[in-house]
């Protein structure tokens, strides 16, 4: 088992959003980019409540969970702040989280998007989603591969009450910094190859890359949403097996 962090500790959570979005407000400067551009979604799998809550105090106000019954269990005790669905959703589960995230990040598949617009429809509303790549072509990981994704967001865009909002990825463990920003810059261009068509039922707005380890490779890259997770809580304990 992990030793405990001192993160554990709540001061320990501000520090570290004041550091991470220092880091970011650099890493924009370096990239040539607005300050304001990047956004910090606060990953809270396994963190429990009140320390999601201190940090929604703090002015994390995105929060991502990755497994539809952790959000369920966290909801009714959850100040207010944005929820998106990070982790991959299973069909079955799709009903549950529809409405509730306001965003679904980890859309995969042509058949997951079209149950969330089935359920959204039932709903009467639109829910917004982005679409996963699964940009470092890995075959542990969930999400369109690149040459596939403009194709599907198509398609997926038929649906009535979905709307896309962008594009996310998990990128490849990579020591090369480099080509890790190549990597990322990959994703940004398809990002604008796919907003500038100009599609019903599409626009390109999020683009969900970059995490504790990357993130800010992925802001070089064009990225506007990190998801950081260990950084602002420190490692994850695992509890129950996934
Ligand atoms: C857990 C997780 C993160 C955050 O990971 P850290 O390395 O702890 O920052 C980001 N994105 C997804 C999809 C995750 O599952």
């Amino acid at each position: 088992m992990e030793k405990l962090s001192d993160s554990r500790n709540l001061e320990t959570i501000k520090e570290n959003l004041e550091v991470i979005n220092e880091n970011i407000v650099n890493a924009c400067i370096k990239a040539g980019r607005k300050e304001d551009e990047v956004k910090l979604l606060a990953v809270t799998k396994t963190v429990d409540i009140e320390r999601i809550n201190y940090a929604i105090d703090c002015g994390a106000t995105l929060i991502g969970e990755n497994r539809v019954q952790e959000i369920l269990e966290k909801l009714p005790k959850l100040s207010p702040c944005a929820l998106h669905l990070i982790g991959h959703l299973q069909s079955n589960k799709a009903r549950k989280i529809v409405g509730k995230a306001d965003v679904i990040e980890s859309v995969d598949s042509l058949s997951i998007a079209k149950e969330i617009s089935k359920q959204a429809s039932k709903q009467g509303i639109t829910q917004k989603i982005l679409l996963e790549v699964n940009i470092g072509n890995e075959e542990s990981k969930f999400g369109f591969d690149i040459e596939e994704v403009e194709e599907r967001a198509l398609e997926i865009a038929e649906f009535d009450s979905i709307h896309i909002s962008g594009l996310m990825c998990v990128a490849p463990i990579c020591e090369d910094k480099a080509h890790l920003i190549k990597i990322f810059s990959n994703m940004h261009n398809l990002f604008i190859d796919i907003g500038s068509k100009n599609v019903h039922n599409i626009t390109m707005d999020i683009l969900s890359m970059g995490m504790s380890g990357d993130y800010e490779e992925a802001i070089a890259g064009g990225s506007n949403l990190i998801r950081i997770g260990s950084a602002i809580f420190g490692p994850r304990l695992y509890r129950d097996k996934h």
